[in-house]
């Protein structure tokens, strides 16, 4: 076997989101530490650069600890403890401190006041620099080895390093989560989250671009639903209330092959037996009127009500008076619980995270540090945590990070721990 080529207190493997704030923070908090961070494609902070449609969503304007854990579908309960620590007032006064102002927009996502992803990167790379800490990228980990007062490292590209302590911040790759295995760890298996639906129906042909805002869209076999803007697509439906449906049924919609029975609400601001009354008055009231033109429910785009019209069988020509008792019940239905057929799923934007991951009852949460492996910490989307859109996935990555970099600070910081003389500092 080759010797080791070089020996570091950190070595990080993942130079994203959590990766670079963990090394940051824990170089910020133990002077001197020999940190490395292990990046295996050709830039690092490549997420962070493309998120957010490029303006990253650094976090959310959600500082009630309690009401924050409800946005994460896997690890809601667990984060509770995680978060009293650092949540994103930490994470607006960590970057106002590191010269990035954030702003909140009115739905509550926080992007750099710059509006451009290049901020986030231009503060990271600047605090690696001052910081010492040495990058290396197109630089994949391929295996992870316990070894005496640390790990050694296996490198794609040859050469092997020795490092004290490992943060496995590799991201929701599942191919790179095995390395978590490697260290004993178990995996709660990798699917996607966060994407829209795949539904061809006569009802929504032709409506392409059509918004409808609030429903409630269900599945109803696995007692789940969400309520918010629906956005009609060419190949389905999307929209805030789809992704995060997408998001809560992520697991069980993958084990149904994204085959699956949907109802959408179309009204869910009105009772079945409000509809129906409303129905019931407008042929009392509007006889003569053409159903099809006169609906009842001034907010529901017109276009939309007429393809409900006509899949409850009643023609273009029909007035409110020929209208059927029959037609007027499945109308009803088709407003407050039309079912469609879940065919396929696409992503959202571009944008997804894992559901899956390194389990959370195998890490200590109050450190990210292994409960199963000594000396290897774990931080952002290599762990079974995701969250809705709006900045909640990054906001585990720097929670999370930032508990690791605390750590693995404090360990450094007692010399015992310590496996060699701090490197000069330039300057
Ligand atoms: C298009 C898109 C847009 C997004 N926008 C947002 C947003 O605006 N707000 C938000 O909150 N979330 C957003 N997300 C989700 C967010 O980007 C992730 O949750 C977050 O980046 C996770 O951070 P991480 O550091 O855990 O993983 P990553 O950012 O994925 O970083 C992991 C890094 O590890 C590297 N790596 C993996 N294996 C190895 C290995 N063996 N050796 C060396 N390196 C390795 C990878 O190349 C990668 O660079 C978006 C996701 C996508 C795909």
């Amino acid at each position: 076997m080759s010797p080791i080529d070089e020996s570091y207190d950190l070595v990080v493997i993942g130079g994203g989101a959590a990766g670079f704030f963990a090394a940051i923070n824990c170089a910020e908090n133990y002077d001197g530490a020999r940190i490395l961070i292990l990046e295996k494609g050709r830039q690092p902070l490549a997420k962070v650069r493309i998120s957010g449609g490029g303006r990253c969503n650094v976090t959310h304007a959600c500082f009630d600890t309690a009401t924050l854990t409800q946005y994460y579908p896997r690890g809601s309960q667990e984060l509770r403890g995680p978060f009293s620590r650092f949540q994103p007032a930490d994470t607006l006064r960590w970057f106002e401190k590191h010269g990035v102002m954030l702003v909140a927009e009115a739905d509550g996502r926080i992007f750099p006041a710059s509006n451009t992803s290049q901020t986030i990167i231009d503060c990271f790379l600047g605090a690696a620099g001052r910081n010492n800490i040495a990058i290396r990228t197109q630089c994949a980990v391929e295996t992870l080895q316990p070894a005496e007062k640390g790990f050694e490292l296996g490198l794609r590209q040859g050469g092997r390093l020795f490092a004290r302590f490992v943060l496995l911040a590799s991201g929701g790759d599942p191919g790179s989560m095995q390395l978590a295995v490697s260290a004993g760890h178990s995996l709660a298996p990798p699917v996607p989250s966060l994407f829209t639906f795949h539904v061809q129906d006569p009802r929504l042909e032709g409506l392409s671009g059509l918004s409808v805002d609030p429903v409630e869209i269900s599945l109803p076999a696995a007692r789940l639903s969400q309520r918010g803007p629906l956005l009609v697509t060419h190949w389905g439906v999307s929209g805030p209330a789809v992704i995060r449906l997408s998001a809560w049924a992520a697991r069980y919609l993958h084990e149904q092959n994204y085959r699956a029975q949907l109802t959408i609400n179309w009204l869910p601001g009105e009772r079945p037996e409000e509809i129906s009354a409303a129905l019931t008055a407008a042929k009392q009231h509007t006889p003569r009127q053409q159903v099809a033109t006169h609906a009842p429910f001034p907010a529901l785009p017109a276009r939309l009500w007429r393809r409900l019209v006509q899949a409850s069988g009643m023609g273009a020509d029909l007035t409110w008076a020929e209208a059927t008792r029959g037609q007027l019940r499945t109308l009803g239905e088709q407003l407050s619980c039309a079912s469609f057929t879940l065919q396929g799923k696409s992503a959202f934007k571009e944008e997804f995270v894992t559901c899956g991951g390194v389990p959370l009852r195998e890490v200590d949460l109050r450190t990210m540090h292994s409960r199963v492996c000594p000396g290897l910490f774990l931080a952002g989307e290599v762990l079974d945590i995701d969250g809705v859109t709006g900045g909640f996935n990054f906001q585990n990555a720097w929670t999370t990070a930032w508990l690791a970099a605390q750590e693995i600070a404090l360990r450094l910081e007692k010399s015992s721990y310590f496996s060699a003389p701090p490197m000069p500092r330039d300057g």
